[in-house]
């Protein structure tokens, strides 16, 4: 066997080719970010709410206890301001162990808790 490997050459003019320069990364804009809505927060009831818009100004009142006194912005802001990703991330967990609970007790088992 003879190891000559011809290497075929493309022979493109220069000219005939449009250069395409990639486009610099901070040419593209940001895509909006459509993970960060705006929330109401009701600090009623301490939580994420439905509110009802009040007339025609920027007055929300919350549709589960009806007070005036819900905060909103965006998901981030707001859960930042009040400290709700960690709530959220403790009732996540607090699920999962629930479930993973249940689980190992088996279908069988379920009966209601005597306290
Ligand atoms: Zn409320």
């Amino acid at each position: 066997m003879n190891d000559t490997q011809t290497t075929p050459t493309p022979v493109i003019p220069a000219d005939a080719v449009t250069p395409v320069a990639p486009a610099p990364a901070a040419a593209v804009p940001p895509k909006p970010v459509d993970d960060n809505p705006i929330v109401f927060y009701c600090k009623d009831c301490g939580e994420i709410v439905d509110v009802r818009r009040v007339g025609g100004k920027y007055v929300y009142t919350c549709k589960k206890c009806g007070t005036k006194n819900v905060a909103f912005g965006t998901k981030k802001s707001i859960y930042g301001f009040f400290k709700l990703e960690d709530k959220e991330k403790a009732k996540l967990r607090e699920a999962k162990r629930e479930e993973k609970r249940r689980m190992q007790m088996g279908d069988k088992s379920i009966k209601p808790r005597a306290s």
